[in-house]
């Protein structure tokens, strides 16, 4: 690469940044997102984990299934300079079993809630809503097999989506039973794709087969036009995992959580069993799965802890952000910037610490050295609302006048007092134009 070439990010894998020219790759929708996670999911006890982005390659082998396309085919692995077995992680689930384990959290606290955010790595082609580094957002749930843990889960996601005012996701949801369902269902879905294999191409009939599971799940099976004739998994299910799968249907019809049973879930993952679930939108094209989840009851064990019972869910930042982006304007990401004239800047500095001692209103002081008019613009062009100028004049009269950027000639004059600086714009920002404050 000649030295004056500039160097560019990996395909696939995208910088958050403010006023990023793709909207939803802004940060402030980022942390908008993040911040209604973390609000929601402390609200029911959950706790914040940071764990590794890289892990021991068969982590994922064993706990994801080594048969998966996750793992088979899109895994970012490398070996180390000490000749290790190691994988970006494409997913946070293993990652957490593996921690919840090494601690060994089963001898004194076995229930536990945790939830995570952080980059996944998967070698997919890059699309509008698929990448090779995106952001999982996460849950998990230890230590319960309860009908109510699978219920609370979606109480809480529900009440993540609405936080951000996302009313138009649907929830599907179905069962995957215990392990003799999950035989029983195998068995039957055999029969059936043995009818109609002779309408797939033969390089498929293996895998209709010996993983009719996936081949359900698979995108060739579920546009192929047989995807609504295909047995549905409750006929399949044991009279325990039948009854179990009732009382979580009849939890969300008492929560007021509107759902769908879709008998073609099955999640692309191998450690799933019973609820399994998935929120989708119709807003985003193909890439239409906004979040995914389930029951995990085996994976503690297969990974060396005792039985323990788990249900966890995760969905993807970029998605949930182009989501937020589509919807209308987003919320200004200074509410109020402060202009000093030359000589002035430690004044406004001075005059903003005091505002922000009062209240939340967000302030940037305009450091920039521009002239009057250029950082009026320049306030326009970054989204700030409101715009005051301190200079020789307002220190002089102990007056200033807050303009709205939004509004031609919508303006207020105020003193030059932090308690009613932040009243007027706060009154401004909500809408609310008083005649004269002071
Ligand atoms: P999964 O673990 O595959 O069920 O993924 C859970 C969620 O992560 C999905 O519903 C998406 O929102 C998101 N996700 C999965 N893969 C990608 C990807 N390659 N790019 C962006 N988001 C993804």
């Amino acid at each position: 690469m000649a030295k004056s070439e500039i160097v560019r990010a990996i395909k696939g894998m995208n910088d958050i940044v403010p006023f990023a020219p793709e909207n939803f790759l802004d940060s402030k929708i980022w942390q908008k997102i993040v911040h209604a996670a973390e609000e929601t999911f402390e609200a029911y006890g959950y706790r914040f984990v940071r764990l590794p982005v890289v892990e021991d390659t068969q982590l994922f082998i064993r706990g994801v299934g080594s048969e998966t396309d996750i793992v088979s085919k899109e895994m970012y692995s490398f070996e180390d300079r000490g000749g290790r077995r190691l994988t970006l992680r494409p997913e946070g689930t293993a990652g957490a079993v593996r921690a919840y384990v090494e601690h060994s959290y089963f001898h004194h606290q076995p229930v536990q809630r945790w939830w995570y955010l952080g980059p996944m790595f998967r070698a997919e082609r890059p699309q509008k809503g698929r990448y090779r580094q995106f952001y999982q957002i996460g849950v998990e749930f230890f230590g319960v097999d309860s009908v109510a843990s699978d219920v609370e889960i979606l109480c809480t996601l529900n009440r993540f989506f609405q936080a951000l005012k996302l009313d138009t996701l649907t929830l599907r949801i179905n069962s995957l039973g215990d392990e003799k369902s999950r035989q029983n269902y195998e068995a039957t879905l055999c029969v059936f794709f043995d009818k109609i294999k002779k309408d797939f191409p033969d390089d498929l009939h293996d895998r209709m087969k010996n993983n009719p599971l996936r081949f359900l799940d698979s995108k060739v099976f579920r546009q192929s036009g047989h995807a609504d004739s295909a047995p549905d998994m409750i006929d399949s299910l044991s009279e325990d995992a039948r009854t179990r799968f009732d009382g979580v249907l009849s939890g969300l019809n008492r929560v007021g959580i509107p759902f769908k049973r879709d008998p073609t879930l099955v999640r692309g993952l191998d450690y799933y069993s019973h609820t399994v679930f998935e929120f989708s939108t119709q807003d985003l094209g193909a890439q239409d799965a906004i979040g995914g989840g389930g029951r995990y009851d085996q994976l503690v064990s297969e990974l060396g802890g005792p039985a323990t019972p788990a249900i966890g869910f995760a969905a993807g930042i970029e998605r949930l952000a182009l989501l937020l982006a589509a919807q209308e304007e987003q919320d200004k990401a200074f509410e109020l910037c402060i202009l000093p004239m030359e000589g002035y800047a430690q004044e406004a500095i001075i005059l903003a610490e005091s505002i922000r001692d009062v209240g939340d209103i967000k302030i940037e002081v305009d450091l920039t050295g521009l002239r009057l008019k250029a950082m009026f613009k320049r306030a326009d062009k970054i989204g700030a609302r409101l715009a005051m100028v301190v200079g020789e004049d307002e220190i002089a009269h102990k007056r200033s006048t807050i303009r709205d950027l939004s509004q031609r000639d919508a303006e207020q004059e105020v003193a030059l007092d932090a308690r009613l600086i932040h009243d007027v714009a706060r009154d401004m920002l909500d809408g609310r134009m008083g005649s004269d404050e002071s």
